[in-house]
């Protein structure tokens, strides 16, 4: 694998390209659904092949194949420089510029003490299996579904700088839901998704038999629970559910490509724009994103991204005010930036890299708080536990969101079960009525397996953690589920 990409730098360099990398990707996936008590979708496939991005006289070439070996990289490597020599006589006044970045030689393995696809796959679905059966025998459950999902992603990048990069990145994640009918209502409850980049040691320290019965239990009772009135109140959100608001609200809008104006599909554009980096207001003095390629666990903990720049950790917003973007070689120039952040990422060996969300968290406080903490302090509030549904503008300023599980706080305290809720704000203005938080021992690093980008569009994973927060006046309704 390691000499096919050196030759095809080889058979690249020296052709008057301005750069070329190609990447050589094997891809092993498992996934597993069981529905009530049989298996619904058993899905254990491979994928290999490879990439080649070509640069030329500033304009772009990709080529890829299912082929690996010597002759079709010849042959790859050559139209991808065709395609580059074709743009360039059509690209007008625009060339793409490239970031500069070190030479690395190196290899980056994701931490592992079980791997994940050495466990047979009866007994995954058997624990599924169990998980949907105690599920079940809770009253008003009429279905149970549970998920697996496990990935092994072993790369080979290299490119005419001289880099040499070696990737073996392993992902593990499960969650189920419960689906309740009575009272004239249908409800659900989801133990959410807890994507790691780890073994199957994190599939074992989630507690997924030991919550089934509760998360059933949830399911039924919201079908008993209040809907809420529309009403202005105080939130204390909890970090899978501030996982998703992160993503949107923050994530892709400082996806420097989209704020460029580049990827204008898929709720394309953004309200965060260069002139604002240093100055704007994103949220309270609270409040601090941090991208961090080189957290443990995370997503986008891959040593490397796909344009070999090295993971990174900096700044998006700190307390409060936009300082910073995720970035590719291509559009860290653009604002001036020396050297890309990292967060060029590809989802298979036959996509181009793009611009996408770094593991992106809030940080906890730095003053210690429990969740009962944040809630004592409201006299009238909503508690939201887990994701729901949501929509957000083109823009990313004004939002939607409801939730998994919801009570009523009065006074201090959690009180009613209530349900379909959701919460309307804009950007700006919710991150800054953010008024506590609490401390690292309740910080999750939750996060994303498909967050889609790009057309054709592709799928890529990062994580989004947070601790648990609380907002003030915030609009709140009820909505549909
Ligand atoms: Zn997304």
């Amino acid at each position: 694998m390691k000499e096919l990409a050196l030759y095809a730098m080889e058979i690249l360099k020296g052709r008057g390209v301005d750069y070329a990398d190609i990447r050589i990707t094997r891809y092993n996936y498992e996934s597993f659904i069981v529905q009530d008590l049989s298996p619904k979708l058993v899905n254990v496939e491979e994928t290999y092949g490879f990439g080649i991005r070509v640069l030329y006289d500033g304009a772009w070439g990709f080529a890829s194949s299912s082929r690996v070996d010597k002759k079709e990289i010849e042959k790859i490597a050559e139209r991808a420089l065709d395609i580059a020599k074709s743009s360039s006589m059509a690209r007008g006044d625009f060339r793409v510029k490239l970031a500069s970045e070190p030479v690395h030689v190196d290899k980056y393995l994701t931490p592992i003490e079980i791997d994940p696809f050495s466990i047979p796959v009866e007994e995954k679905l058997n624990l599924l299996l169990k998980i949907n059966e105690t599920m079940l025998k809770v009253k008003e459950i009429v279905k149970a579904i549970s998920r697996m999902q496990f990935r092994r992603r072993e790369q080979i990048f290299a490119s005419t700088e001289d880099s040499l990069i070696e990737t073996i990145i392993y992902t593990s994640n499960a969650s189920y839901t419960a689906f309740a009918v009575g009272n004239n209502d249908t409800q659900t409850r989801s133990f959410q998704d807890y994507p790691l980049n780890a073994g199957y040691e994190h599939i074992k320290k989630l507690g997924l038999i030991e919550n089934a019965e509760r998360i059933a239990e949830e399911a039924r009772m919201k079908l008993y629970a209040e809907e809420p009135d529309e009403e202005v109140l105080d939130l204390v959100l909890d970090p899978a559910h501030l996982s998703l608001t992160i993503h949107e609200s923050v994530g892709h809008p400082t996806e420097l490509d989209r704020v460029l104006g580049y990827e204008a599909n898929f709720a394309g554009r953004s309200f965060a724009t260069p002139e604002k980096l240093g100055k704007f207001r994103y949220g309270s003095p609270l409040v601090n994103f941090i991208a961090d390629n080189t957290l443990s666990g995370g997503l986008a903990t891959t040593g490397y991204d796909d344009e070999g720049v090295e993971c990174q950790k900096w700044y998006i917003v700190k307390e409060g005010i936009l300082v910073g973007y995720s970035t590719t070689r291509e559009v860290a120039p653009l604002i001036g930036e020396v050297r890309s952040r990292g967060s060029a990422r590809a989802d298979n060996f036959y996509s181009f890299p793009i611009n996408r969300i770094p593991n992106l968290y809030l940080a906890p406080g730095n003053e210690k708080a429990t969740p009962e903490e944040l809630i004592q302090d409201v006299k009238r509030g909503i508690y939201i536990e887990g994701r729901g549904s949501y929509s957000i503008d083109q823009m990313r300023l004004n939002f939607q969101f409801g939730g998994d599980l919801f009570y009523r706080i009065e006074n201090g305290k959690k009180t009613k079960m209530l349900k379909n809720v959701i919460y309307q704000s804009i950007t700006p203005e919710f991150w800054n009525s953010l008024d506590g938080l609490t401390d690292e021992r309740f910080w999750e690093p939750r996060g994303f397996l498909t967050c889609g980008k790009g057309e054709p569009i592709q799928s890529a994973q990062m994580t989004n953690g947070a601790p648990y927060a609380r907002f003030r006046k915030i609009r709140t309704g009820r909505g549909r589920r």
